[in-house]
C-alpha cells in the first residue's frame, strides 16, 4: 500500500481523515500515521479502508506521480474562491483521471495529425498573433471552428468531461498524459458555447505558457488567444458592426460562441464604444441572460477516449468488468463514468459506446 495513494483516493471521495476514521472504525491518529508512511497497514484494515472508499485494493498500490495545483503540470481557471476541500477533491480526481487514461492507452496507439506548438508571446507580438499562427499551422479553414475538441484531439490534446462539483471551475489541463502532450478535463455542467471558449482558453495556456507565468497576465493572454482563435478579427469585424442583442442571437449559432463573447469582441475590436457595450450588458443582465443565454449551440465531440474504449471492448475482447479492473474502479462506477453498459441480466454484453 502506498500512503500517497490512500490520501489521494480518500480526497477523491471528499472525505476528511476524521470521516474515514468514522467509516472504518480505525482511530484517526492511526490513519494519519498510515497516510504519512509512519505506520503500516494490515490486509484487514486495508480492506476496510478500500470498502469505505469504494475502490478495489489494487488502486492503493499505484506508483504513478501525483501532481499538485501550482505545479507546472496543472492549469486551471477561476479556482481562487473555492474552498480547500473542494479543491483537493478536484485535484485528486484529476490525478486519478490521468492515471486511468494512461493505463487505458498503454496498448493502443492513436495517431495525431498536428503538433501542439509551444510559442512565445513576445516573439509573436500578441496572443492574437499566436492564435493566428496556431490556426495556420493546423491548416484550419477561415471562419467559425466547427469542432474545437476534435481539432485539439488531432493535435494530441485529449478532451474528457467530468462533473466537477463546483461550477467555479471550468476546466483543468494536465500536460504529458501517456503518449499525449496534454489532457483537458472539462466541467460537464457548462453550456456548449462556454465549453468551446474554455477549450480555446486552455489551448492558449498549453501553447503559450510552458512555464508558470504571472497568473492574471496568463489569464488575460489565454482569453485574448481564445477570442482570436474562435473569432478571427479579420473575418468577424464587419459582422459585428452595429451589433444588437438580436444580431448577437443570430451570430451565436454561426460562430458557436456566447452572445456575451460576441459583444465583448465587438468592444475589444473597437466596433462599438464603451457606452454601447455597457448598455447591451445591462439589457443582458435584465433579461437574466447572464446565467442562461437563449439560443443553444451544438456541442463539440471529443472522440479519442470513446475510440480507445471501443478498441479494448470490440477488438481486444475486454469486458467492462475487466477494463474496470485495469483502472482499479468498481465496474458500476467505471461504466457510469465512461458511459458504458454493463452486461444485461440475460448475460449479453451490450458494449454500447455513445
Ligand atoms: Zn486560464
Amino acid at each position: 500500500m502506498r500512503p500517497q495513494m490512500l490520501t489521494l483516493l480518500r480526497e477523491s471521495r471528499g472525505y476528511s481523515g476524521a470521516q474515514l476514521a468514522k467509516l472504518t472504525g480505525i482511530p484517526q491518529p492511526t490513519l494519519s500515521r498510515i497516510e504519512n508512511g509512519l505506520a503500516s497497514v494490515d490486509d484487514d484494515r486495508l480492506k476496510l479502508i478500500a470498502d469505505a472508499l469504494d475502490y478495489p485494493v489494487e488502486a492503493f498500490d499505484w506508483t504513478d506521480p501525483v501532481y499538485g495545483f501550482g505545479s507546472a503540470a496543472f492549469y486551471h481557471r477561476k479556482q481562487q474562491s473555492l474552498p480547500q476541500t473542494a479543491l483537493r477533491r478536484i485535484q485528486a480526481e484529476v490525478n486519478l483521471t490521468r492515471m486511468r487514461l494512461e493505463r487505458l492507452m498503454r496498448s493502443i496507439e492513436v495517431g495525431t495529425e498536428y503538433e501542439l506548438p509551444h510559442l512565445v508571446v513576445e516573439e509573436f507580438g500578441s496572443p492574437a498573433e499566436v492564435a493566428r499562427a496556431v490556426r495556420a499551422s493546423w491548416r484550419m479553414p477561415m471562419g467559425p471552428i466547427r469542432d474545437i475538441a476534435a481539432a485539439l484531439e488531432l493535435a494530441g490534446v485529449l478532451v474528457v468531461r467530468f462533473p466537477f462539483e463546483s461550477p467555479k471551475i471550468s476546466a483543468i489541463s494536465v500536460e504529458n498524459v501517456g503518449a499525449y502532450p496534454a489532457l483537458i478535463i472539462l466541467n460537464s455542467s457548462m453550456p456548449a458555447d462556454r465549453e468551446r471558449f474554455t477549450l480555446a482558453h486552455e489551448l492558449g495556456h498549453l501553447v503559450m505558457h510552458t512555464t508558470l507565468a504571472e497568473v492574471d497576465e496568463a489569464e488575460r493572454e489565454a482569453d485574448a488567444f481564445a477570442s482570436e482563435f474562435l473569432m478571427p478579427a479579420a473575418e468577424i469585424r464587419t459582422q459585428l458592426k452595429g451589433i444588437t442583442l438580436e444580431r448577437a442571437a443570430q451570430l451565436k449559432p454561426v460562430w458557436k460562441v456566447s452572445m456575451g463573447a460576441l459583444i465583448r469582441r465587438a468592444r475589444d475590436l473597437g466596433v462599438i464604444d464603451d457606452r454601447r457595450y455597457t448598455s447591451l450588458n445591462v439589457s443582458i443582465s435584465q433579461k437574466g441572460w447572464r446565467k442562461v443565454e437563449p439560443v443553444e449551440v451544438d456541442r463539440d465531440h471529443p472522440s479519442v477516449l470513446a475510440m480507445i474504449l471501443d478498441i479494448h471492448l470490440r477488438e481486444h475482447g475486454y469486458s467492462v468488468e475487466e477494463l474496470a479492473q485495469v483502472v482499479a474502479m468498481r465496474p458500476e462506477e467505471f461504466a457510469a463514468r465512461f458511459d458504458l453498459d454493463l452486461p444485461g441480466r440475460d448475460g449479453r454484453h451490450l458494449r454500447a459506446i455513445k
